[in-house]
């Protein structure tokens, strides 16, 4: 059986979800594939270990769209504090405090689960939207303006324009045969979330070593996600260990201010990989988020620049459509492109900084790093403004990010 879609999104994870969601109150026809629905989220159930900082800009187009309440109302925790530093925290450190800008938080950490599962709510709520999930798809036939996608169950979907939010892996980019200039870091990150003595922190912070950062996000109760970044055959050895000797190596490597761990309730290792496709459109198909770029975790920037793509992209098939425009049509999807490819390879150069920066033992590098970060610290004009592009509000910001509803 055929089905025909304006648009065919590929991938309903947070990006892709979220364009759909974006696109709700408007007369195209929409249909989001995924392979998998996340399972339910139970009160009082522990965390998942994949947690990501939302940044203000990204609650921003949650509020929006009617997703953040169901965010909210499951589980999130705020952080008011982010602190920096790399040998000496006492004395080159920079910290960062919501309240020296007027804000409220700097940022909530949230598990992913529980962004897909409000998302996924949000959707079950538009008429427009048909959420096709679980979906196998066996084969994706790339042709512009009518793409075909054919499910394992025999039903075929045609589509004007083709989303790739499919992840670094996207079968829809392949299908549409754009390449990728991709490289390796020589790091892995080795996410654990414990139990923690302190109770419930306010802060989020990151201690810059040679072997890669040591990070600690809060989470809600005595709950944390610590990330160790390190090479690939140590964080092989660390997962080896015993949950008791993981712990002692998680306490001895961390510092002081992270106290005593009482359990550890789960932890994994992520290779980490630079990769950005060659170009985000063609007629007829569109890159977002990972499916166009994966970037270096370390500034916890990989999603919320994802969900800029979805907003950006949303407001110009918006404009377009009112305009009378094909949503195949090239010049419409350039637009988007040229919004956000320049945005997305300058954060991806500058999380490359940070990790070449402090990757490393050089001395007159170390000495430099800490007069920068303790010089920082005193530098108010600067430190508002980092604090602003953490947040995400610093630069030109679609619609939905600044908190306007989109094509109304
Ligand atoms: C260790 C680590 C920590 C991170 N921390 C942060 C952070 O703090 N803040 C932040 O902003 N970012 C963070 N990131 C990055 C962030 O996780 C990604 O950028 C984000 O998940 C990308 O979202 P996406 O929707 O584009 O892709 P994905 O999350 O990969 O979602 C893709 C979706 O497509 C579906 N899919 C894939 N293939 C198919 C197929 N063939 N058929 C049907 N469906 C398919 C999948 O099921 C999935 O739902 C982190 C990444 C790592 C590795």
């Amino acid at each position: 059986m055929k089905h025909r879609y304006d648009l065919l999104i590929v991938g309903g994870g947070m990006v892709g979800a979220t364009i759909a969601a974006a696109l709700g109150h408007t007369d195209l026809n929409i249909a989001v594939i995924d392979q998998a629905y996340p399972p339910p989220f139970v009160a009082g159930s522990e965390h998942d270990l994949r947690v990501s900082a939302l940044s203000v800009a990204s609650e921003n187009i949650f509020k929006t769209l009617g997703v953040w309440d169901g965010i909210i109302s499951r589980r999130a925790c705020p952080y008011q504090r982010m602190k920096v530093w790399e040998s000496d925290e006492q004395r080159a450190a920079t910290e960062f405090v919501s309240q020296d800008i007027g804000a409220d938080h700097l940022g909530f950490i949230v598990e992913n689960r529980v962004i897909q599962l409000a998302l996924l709510e949000r959707l079950g709520q538009l008429e427009n939207v048909d959420l096709i999930c679980p979906a196998e798809i066996d084969d994706i036939d790339y042709s512009p303006g009518c793409s075909l996608i054919r499910l394992a169950d025999g039903r075929e979907l045609i589509g004007k324009l083709m989303v790739a939010a499919d992840g670094g892996g996207s079968k829809v980019r392949m299908a549409a045969g754009i390449g990728v200039h991709s490289w390796d870091y020589d790091q892995h990150a080795l996410v654990a979330s414990v139990i923690t003595a302190k109770p419930q922190q306010d802060i989020t912070w990151q201690q810059f070593t040679p072997s890669g950062p040591r990070a600690f996000l809060p989470l809600s109760g005595h709950r944390a996600s610590l990330v160790w970044y390190n090479h690939p055959a140590e964080v092989k050895r660390l997962l080896s260990l015993d949950s008791e000797a993981f712990i002692q190596a998680l306490v001895t490597a961390f510092p002081d201010r992270l106290g005593a761990l009482d359990t550890l309730l789960e932890r994994g290792a992520f290779p980490l990989r630079r990769q950005h496709a060659l170009q985000y459109v063609k007629e007829g198909v569109v890159l977002v988020g990972d499916a166009a770029h994966m970037i270096n975790p370390l500034a916890g920037q990989g999603v919320n620049i994802g969900l800029l793509d979805a907003a950006t992209l949303a407001e110009v098939l918006v404009d377009g459509h009112h305009s009378g425009l094909d949503m195949s049509e090239l010049s419409l999807l350039q637009r988007y492109e040229q919004q956000r490819r320049h945005h997305n390879l300058m954060m991806m150069q500058l999380m490359d900084s940070f990790y070449r920066v402090f990757s490393n033992d050089v001395l007159p590098l170390k000495l430099l790093r800490n007069i920068g970060l303790g010089a920082a610290e005193r530098f108010t004009p600067a430190k508002h403004r980092v604090m602003r592009f953490a947040m995400g509000l610093e630069g030109q910001l679609p619609a939905l990010a600044r908190g306007e509803p989109i094509g109304v």
